[in-house]
């Protein structure tokens, strides 16, 4: 190193300066190369960091997808017990429908209908009205002919009426008769009639059909019921009521032998419908103020006696004549049986 002449300040020489030269040069590529590290370092801390708070973001999506997977793992299995539980309720349903089915198809019993207490035979009195269903299957049974015994209820009502002791009829020859009809109001009715015993039964036959035809009479009560104090005028009586009856120990009207009737073998049916009449100077005479309507015999009514109709035709079925058909008088209430 030399001196400056004037100063006297050693002069660097080039040695020292290619030293300092080399030394600032290292020192600014040590100053490069600390700034590039720490700029190398900044950015992996950076990215660290990245990746730090990425992995803590993926964490926490893991955390949310487990806990998502959780609610789904709950959610499946609610909805599994739901599941079971719809199947147990459709089970149920379709054991109540096989239930329902099942009670449907199983009939209902009906209920026992209470059979209406039956009207015995004797029970009923004449002039009773019963309802069909009240009597017994078997309706002969109240189709009955009985003796008439002289300490009975029946002779008690007829002795000294219709009838008296005589040359001509027998107690023993009369059944006292308990038969069914229609009276006027189609009601079944009971009715009662005396009539000789050789035709008793002819004559039970011929109600019975009578009934099965479901043939209207108004009344068929004993002529003792009407009893005014002898028999012609009784027999009056029972006609102005238009009963039906048999037995009356009396004259044939208008003549001094005895009637069919004492003998218990004749039988008028509905007298107001069907009178007795004559002819007299030329005029048809009738004795009945209420056979008036019925002189005509053209009249339409069912109770009107025709010849062939089914009153008509079961008596003679069963061997009676009419009195219908007599020239004059003419009786068209009047049935009667001769006897052989
Ligand atoms: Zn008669």
């Amino acid at each position: 190193m030399r001196r400056n002449r004037q100063t006297g300040w050693k002069i660097p020489t080039a040695a020292f300066w290619c030293v300092t030269a080399l030394a600032v040069l290292l020192t600014v590529l040590s100053g490069l190369l600390y700034l590039g590290y720490r700029l190398r370092s900044a950015e992996r801390d950076s990215a660290v960091r990245e990746a730090e708070e990425q992995r803590m973001l993926v964490a926490q999506e893991e955390a949310d997808a487990k806990t998502a997977k959780e609610a789904l793992n709950e959610a499946e299995t609610r909805n599994a017990e739901l599941e079971k539980r719809v199947d147990e309720l459709e089970t149920q349903v379709d054991e109540l429908n096989i239930r329902l089915t099942i009670a449907l198809s199983t009939p209902v019993p009906l209920p026992t209908p209470t059979p209406a207490p039956k009207t015995a035979p004797g029970a009923l009195s004449p002039g009773d009205t019963v309802q069909r269903e009240a009597l017994e299957e078997e309706l002969s049974l109240y189709f009955t002919a009985e003796t008439i015994e002289r300490d009975g209820d029946v002779f008690a009502r007829i002795n000294g009426k219709s009838y008296r002791d005589n040359p001509n009829i027998r107690l023993e020859d009369l059944r006292y008769l308990r038969i069914l009809h229609y009276n006027f109001d189609h009601e079944i009715q009971s009715g009662e009639m005396i009539v000789n015993r050789r035709i008793a039964d002819d004559v039970l036959n011929v109600f019975r059909e009578l009934f099965d035809a479901e043939y209207e009479i108004q009344s068929v009560f004993l002529v003792d019921n009407y009893w005014t104090g002898n028999g012609t005028s009784t027999d009056t009586a029972s006609i102005d009521v238009n009963n039906t009856s048999a037995f009356n120990y009396r004259e044939a009207t208008g003549s001094n032998h005895l009637s069919n009737h004492a003998y218990g073998l004749a039988i008028d049916i509905n007298p107001q419908q069907n009178p007795y009449v004559w002819y007299s100077g030329g005029r048809l005479r009738y004795a009945h103020d209420n056979a008036a309507p019925y002189v005509d015999r053209t009249v339409d009514d069912p109770h009107v006696i025709k010849k062939d109709d089914v009153c008509y035709s079961i008596f003679i079925k069963y061997g009676f004549t009419w009195g219908g058909n007599w020239k004059s008088p003419i009786d068209y209430q009047h049935f009667e049986k001769k006897l052989g």
